[in-house]
């Protein structure tokens, strides 16, 4: 037997016994050697990183647009505040933080142009083709879309990070079935406590930016979020501890209060369900409930903030106002792509021809920034 490489004897002496070691990786569909010092999660990471859906992430909207203004948080800077979350609470219950960085580098890469708008958009113009949604997409760009230059195309991603986002599209899919009786619900087997913690960074990342960018952009007052029983103890909790911060200071503190709250209920949360449920290994993780939960008294709280900024936020009228204008252009360029397949790039002219059309033109459009979709529509207006 080879002795073991560096990046086993440094998790078999960091991580948990219920943390995926890499050592028990999948490993990836096309079979590559180890390389002598980076770890496997760590090249999906670096390989997540580096390609260009990535950086797009940059001019793709969170929630508010790039004409909205330059504070506010971008799918890029989202993505980097979800896996900053993810790799403390990862380190707090001992599990492999090169997966989670990579799961939460890769969770948004399959958003659209305009954020929820565009993917609602593009679910309808593919409504006879088997539906769009963020998180399958996101396994198209890392398995079909995203080359390098080797000879097979997407990013040759460890099993665990592609099976990781394939459980979102697949918790997606049962959200849907649940209103919907002919789609059949997917097998009930817990994901890896990686996935798990992901899952939980990317919402307590948003329920705290979220409020924040608003009161930021003016679309909701210190007033109005007081009355949020989560924000208001939050904010007692700052003033007693700090009580002689300015306004503005007491609003930076009050978010990252938020934040620190929650990964700190989690971490404790968690750290008692795997205790209670003796989990050992990552067998056992699959056979138990979700373990990567808040308290039920915090859960609660959460759901409060999470309905106000759902009323008062994600419907607001001056976004509502940006959502139909974004809505109508891309449904646009779908609709003339579909028309005049030879408008689109080589590349796409031939996916179209393995995957279709309309899947095609998706994916297109789906991986442009909201400046690209704007820019195409009008250069192809004027054409
Ligand atoms: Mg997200």
């Amino acid at each position: 037997m080879p002795p073991p490489d560096l990046t086993t004897l440094r998790e078999s002496a960091l991580l948990a016994s219920y943390a995926m070691h890499s050592a028990d990786s999948l490993g990836r569909r096309h079979p590559e050697p180890l390389h002598p010092y980076r770890g496997p999660y760590q090249r999906d990471r670096d390989r997540i990183l580096h390609c260009a859906a990535f950086r797009r992430l940059s001019h793709k909207t969170q929630v508010f647009t790039g004409e909205m203004g330059d504070y506010h948080r971008t799918r890029l800077t989202h993505t980097l505040e979800v896996a900053s979350i993810a790799r403390t609470i990862a380190r707090a219950l001992r599990i492999n933080e090169d997966l989670v960085e990579a799961l939460a580098f890769a969770h948004d890469l399959g958003h659209p142009p305009f954020g929820h708008s565009g993917e609602d958009t593009l679910n309808d113009c593919l409504q006879n083709h088997g539906g769009f949604n963020h998180n399958a997409q996101a396994l198209r760009v890392c398995e079909l879309l995203e080359s390098s230059y080797r000879p097979h195309p997407g990013l040759n991603l460890s099993h665990e990070v592609l099976e990781g986002q394939a459980y979102r599209a697949r918790k997606h899919l049962k959200n849907r079935a649940s209103r919907d009786p002919l789609t059949p619900p997917p097998p009930p087997a817990c994901p890896l406590l990686e996935v798990q913690v992901v899952d939980a960074a990317d919402s307590i990342a948003y329920n705290a930016h979220d409020a924040d960018d608003s009161l930021e952009l003016g679309l909701l007052t210190v007033e109005q979020l007081l009355e949020v029983p989560f924000w208001r103890d939050a904010r007692d909790r700052v003033v007693q501890r700090h009580p002689s911060l300015s306004h503005r200071q007491v609003l930076r503190a009050v978010v990252h209060e938020l934040i620190d709250c929650q990964v700190t209920d989690l971490v404790a949360n968690a750290s008692h369900l795997l205790s209670d449920h003796r989990i050992r290994t990552v067998g056992d993780v699959h056979q138990a409930p979700p373990l990567v939960t808040s308290s039920p008294e915090l859960s609660d709280k959460k759901s409060v903030l999470e309905h106000f900024l759902l009323q008062n936020v994600y419907r607001h009228p001056t976004l509502l106002a940006k959502r139909r204008p974004a809505q109508h252009r891309l449904m646009e360029l779908f609709d003339r792509f579909l028309k005049e397949p030879s408008l689109l790039p080589v590349k796409f002219q031939q996916l179209a021809e393995t995957e279709g059309l309309p899947r095609t033109v998706a994916d297109y459009l789906a991986g442009m920034t909201d400046r690209f979709a704007f820019d195409e529509h009008r250069r192809l207006s004027q054409a």
